[in-house]
């Protein structure tokens, strides 16, 4: 390594973690495994979180309201100059892809964990990221990688060319929202202007975009890993196919039937992609594909929930490497060295109804979590926690890893059998459910799959 690499690497040595729930936990675990002392942060509603019992320091930020605490940058940043954090490390949600934040963090000295400011604003608006996405030679959804204007005619046009179903999309949306699907011209308008409302409204951009609706494909993502000095590798994809209104309920990796000369070209092209806008840090693409064809939707420009199912096929400690890159070390890993290694499913556990979905808010009156080889679980909860309705209802995500999809299958049934969560309702017996269904068990189905399957045990 040369003088001066060896002398920016290494550039802190506590990072204030600004999130909470499993994700807090699993970041001040890599933390811990790299030598660095943590900073946990709460809200009012957090302050009994086991994470900060475990930290080297633990405050509290603000009220429970979000708003108030983990989406404060002025009381995140305080926390960290009061705690002598060098580095903020984001998660996901939150602050984790707001480019001012990231922007606000390198400016009083510190260093953000996660790709630059300008990265994430590129990203972040989904128009400029499918101009990027072109220019790097990545495949993507067929429409102009432009915004629509508001001239009717021109919309039309547009739309024509393209050809229906078109999807609507805004280019600051997130989270499922600021979607809508136009199967036919007699709609167009209303779709257009109800979309533009709501993005007012929730991304504070009317800024629409167009493309082609794709009817029943699968959502296939890659993950890549960057570091500060040129280098990029991509640590293989996942199949995020099974979906509840557009949110990942299970995920798995490697995605099941994809041959690797098709992906090959993609993951490439990913790599290009990071090396051509100079990203640094973690980063998933996600793709739809259908019939075949790759088409890139969007980039994440964080940690993803569903990251652990890529650890346990790659080896790779993705949290360990992310923060690694931040401090300025260069990536100890090239392409030749990434293998992927069997399967891992991911189920995520959520407080919430199983039938109605509708959140669920307690107290854990008990709690056995399954235990044994090519199992692991996140989570922040343990009996007696009190799941808050403030937040987001991930409260465990249970993860396997077995030599093949069909064996991971059968160590995830086992698991969800040895999992009890009681004081509250959980998704749990709809996951043990699913894990029994035949199609899903055959693999590749398409990301309207599970709406589909839930719609029918609802008839029945
Ligand atoms: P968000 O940022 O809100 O997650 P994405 O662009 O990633 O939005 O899309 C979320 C989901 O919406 C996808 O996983 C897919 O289910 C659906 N979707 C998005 N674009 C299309 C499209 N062109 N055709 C069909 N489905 C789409």
């Amino acid at each position: 390594m040369s003088e001066t690499l060896e002398q920016s690497a290494g550039r802190f040595d506590t990072v204030l973690i600004a999130n909470r729930g499993e994700i807090a936990v699993r970041i001040q675990r890599a933390c811990r495994e790299l030598g660095l002392k943590t900073v946990a942060i709460c809200s009012e509603a957090d302050r009994q979180a086991p994470y900060g019992k475990t930290a080297d320091s633990f405050l509290c930020i603000g009220p429970s309201t979000a708003a108030k605490s983990y989406l404060n940058q002025d009381a995140i940043l305080l926390a960290a100059r009061l705690a002598g954090a060098g580095a903020i490390h984001p998660g996901y949600g939150f602050l984790s892809e707001n480019a001012a934040f990231a922007d606000a963090v390198e400016k009083a000295g510190l260093v953000f964990i996660g790709p630059t400011a300008s990265s994430i604003a590129i990203m972040g608006d989904k128009i400029s990221a499918k101009r990027a996405m072109m220019a790097a030679g990545v495949p993507c959804v067929p429409g102009p990688d432009t915004a629509l204007p508001d001239d009717p005619a021109t919309i039309e046009r547009i739309a024509l060319e393209i050809g229906y179903p078109v999807i609507i999309k805004a280019a600051g949306g997130g989270g499922g929202r600021g979607m809508r699907v136009v199967p036919k011209a007699d709609v167009l308008h209303e779709a257009i202007a109800l979309t533009r409302e709501e993005a007012r409204k929730a991304f504070g951009s009317r800024s629409l975009y167009m493309e082609k609706f794709l009817e029943h494909p699968r959502h296939i993502e890659i993950q890549v890993i960057c570091d500060d000095h040129g280098n990029a590798v991509w640590l293989g994809h996942r199949d995020c196919s099974m979906q509840r209104r557009h949110q990942k309920v299970v995920e798995e990796a490697p995605a099941p039937g994809i041959a690797p000369d098709i992906i090959q070209p993609v993951g490439l092209a990913c790599v290009q992609a990071c090396l051509q806008i100079g990203y640094r840090g973690v980063g998933t693409f996600e793709f739809l594909y259908e019939d075949g064809a790759f088409y890139f939707i969007e980039m994440n420009t964080r940690l993803q929930v569903e990251h652990p199912v890529t650890e346990m096929t790659s080896g790779v400690d993705i949290v360990q490497a992310q923060i690694r890159a931040a401090q300025g070390h260069v990536l100890d890993l090239i392409q030749g060295d990434v293998t992927c290694e069997g399967h891992s499913f991911e189920c995520r556990i959520n407080a919430e109804d199983p039938g109605t979905f509708l959140p669920s808010a307690g107290v854990v009156t008990h709690l056995a979590l399954p235990e044994g080889p090519g199992i692991r679980v996140d989570t922040h909860i343990h009996a007696g926690y009190k799941v808050s309705p403030y937040y987001d209802s991930l409260i465990a995500k249970l993860i396997v890893h077995a030599p093949t999809r069909a064996e991971a299958m059968a160590r995830m049934r086992e698991a969800l059998a040895g999992t009890e969560i009681e004081g509250i309702s959980t998704n749990i017996s709809f996951l043990r459910a699913l894990f029994e269904d035949g199609p899903f068990a055959q693999g590749e189905t398409d990301i309207h799959y599970l709406e589909q399957w839930l719609k029918l045990r609802r008839a029945a």
